[in-house]
């Protein structure tokens, strides 16, 4: 077990609640129409550094877990359309952002990014470069999301050759009959291979996706997994809880309630992870990941100049975030947008020469400052009211009275400590990260706008 982080199931069993994941505060059910593409080409600030988001749909193949925005689809046309219209959309967006900005961050998400063919994948990296400056192969972070079914070691190579130099591998759980009950046959000698060829290449960061909570898993299965994990010896490691909620996701009624590992399996599985994770080596950055000490994620923690965005933990600072393709959401100045969400209206919007943005948020002052509350807690495990009060010319003691008061309740549970000078969250706190941001969470407990999403976003904390 890592000593930064204990596993106390008594405490996580009687704390967890369902809750949001913070990948950004407010959190998107609270997005309006109300925020346009006029709004958004309004908060824009030429000259920033950049960080792309570029959303690529499509999907051979169903995993009835998923509840990502995706298009399940076999006809490659579809593909060529789509990137005809992203590449407009990236012309739009260039000319927003593109003047004297440096882009330091491409990430590639998905459905699956790597359903564009090779050419196709040249074609939209040669267009974003040919609209935006990048920062050097040394500087900067392109990381592009991997279906290792999708791939083999020559396009491995093709895309350290297109310039990205991170990636992370959709695995979820080696066990065989566990891929049979999700739909997600991937043998794993191919995540291996696909894991070699991605070091021969240069890739300096490679990342695993797991989940616990999917349908014939048990502690024993998960460690297997887990030995094979260890084993393939991945710089980063993110282990999710699988959230089953076929009421929201139509797919996952494929998967039979009777297979589906119970409350205290599920926590077991948790519980492995850690420990074993840990035993070997692995530093736990927080909100289900984990890092090799000298990844950069794990150096940038111990720095306190970690980051976290739409897709998780970052090591750049907070830069405006450019996201395009469908269903994308950008964070740029204050504000956040997200793209239409269906393809047919975000084809419609680009043809009409708009922006695809749908809705979004200019946050409050309020919201700013909670925001960066949350983003503390989360990357430091600590907040220093000290600093607070400085950076926001606030008494952060007496403006969060009312917070500090109930995290005096979490302190009696063990979760953090109050101090003089702020907030220290305790190793067994750590799982539990989540509740002590709700503390801060301006909204919770309000009707939201978009009321079936807040269901949808909402997991348990644990
Ligand atoms: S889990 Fe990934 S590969 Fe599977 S359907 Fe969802 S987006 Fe596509």
């Amino acid at each position: 077990m890592h000593p930064t982080t204990e596993f106390d199931p008594g405490l996580i069993a009687r704390m967890s609640r369902n809750g949001p994941r913070y990948t950004s505060y407010p959190t998107a059910d609270r997005f309006t129409p109300a925020f346009d593409a006029a709004a958004f080409a309004a908060a824009a600030r030429p000259g920033k550094p950049l960080s792309l988001y570029v959303h690529i749909p499509f999907c051979e193949s169903l995993c009835y877990y998923c509840a990502c925005n995706k298009i399940i689809t076999r006809d490659r046309n579809k593909a060529a359309k789509y990137l005809g219209y992203l590449m407009r959309e990236i012309d739009m967006q260039a000319d927003l952002f593109a003047r004297g900005a440096v882009v330091e961050q491409l990430h590639l998400g998905g459905g699956t990014p790597t359903y564009l063919d090779d050419a196709q994948m040249g074609d939209l990296l040669d267009h974003l470069r040919g609209r935006f400056a990048f920062a050097s192969d040394d500087a900067g972070e392109f990381s592009i999301e991997i279906d290792p079914r999708t791939v083999d070691a020559r396009r491995i190579r093709a895309l350290r050759h297109q310039g990205f130099n991170r990636l992370s591998f959709g695995v979820q759980d080696f066990d065989p009959d566990v891929q049979r009950a999700v739909n997600r046959i991937q043998p794993e000698a191919l995540t291996v291979d696909a894991i070699a060829a991605a070091r021969d290449a240069g890739f300096r960061s490679i990342s695993i996706d797991l989940i616990y909570g999917l349908p014939l898993q048990n502690v024993d299965t998960m460690a297997a997994t887990l030995a094979r994990v260890v084993a393939a010896a991945p710089d980063r490691i993110s282990v999710y809880n699988y959230a089953h909620m076929p009421q929201m996701f139509k797919s996952q009624t494929l998967i039979r309630d009777a297979d589906l590992p119970d409350a205290a399996t599920k926590l077991a599985m948790l519980g492995l992870c850690i420990e074993r994770l840990g035993a070997a080596g692995y530093v736990y950055i927080g909100m289900d990941h984990f890092a090799k000490p000298d990844d950069e994620l794990a150096r940038a923690q111990r720095d306190g100049t970690l980051h976290r965005n739409f897709q998780g933990y970052s090591t750049h600072a907070d830069i405006d975030m450019v996201a395009c393709g469908v269903s994308a959401i950008s964070a740029v100045n204050g504000s956040y947008a997200q793209n239409e969400k269906s393809l047919a209206s975000y084809y419609a919007r680009i043809d009409r020469g708009e922006l695809p943005v749908a809705r979004g948020l200019a946050l409050t002052g309020d919201d700013l400052l909670r925001r960066e509350i949350i983003q503390r807690l989360m990357c430091d495990f600590a907040l220093d009211l000290e600093t607070l009060s400085a950076r926001w010319q606030i008494d952060a003691a007496v403006r969060f009275a009312p917070e500090l008061a109930r995290l005096a309740e979490l302190e009696w549970d063990g979760l953090l400590a109050l101090t003089p000078g702020g907030v220290q969250v305790s190793a067994k706190g750590r799982l539990l990260i989540r509740n002590i941001c709700m503390v801060f969470d301006g909204y919770l407990g309000r009707p939201a706008p978009a009321e079936p999403l807040r269901r949808m976003q909402y997991s348990r904390t644990v």
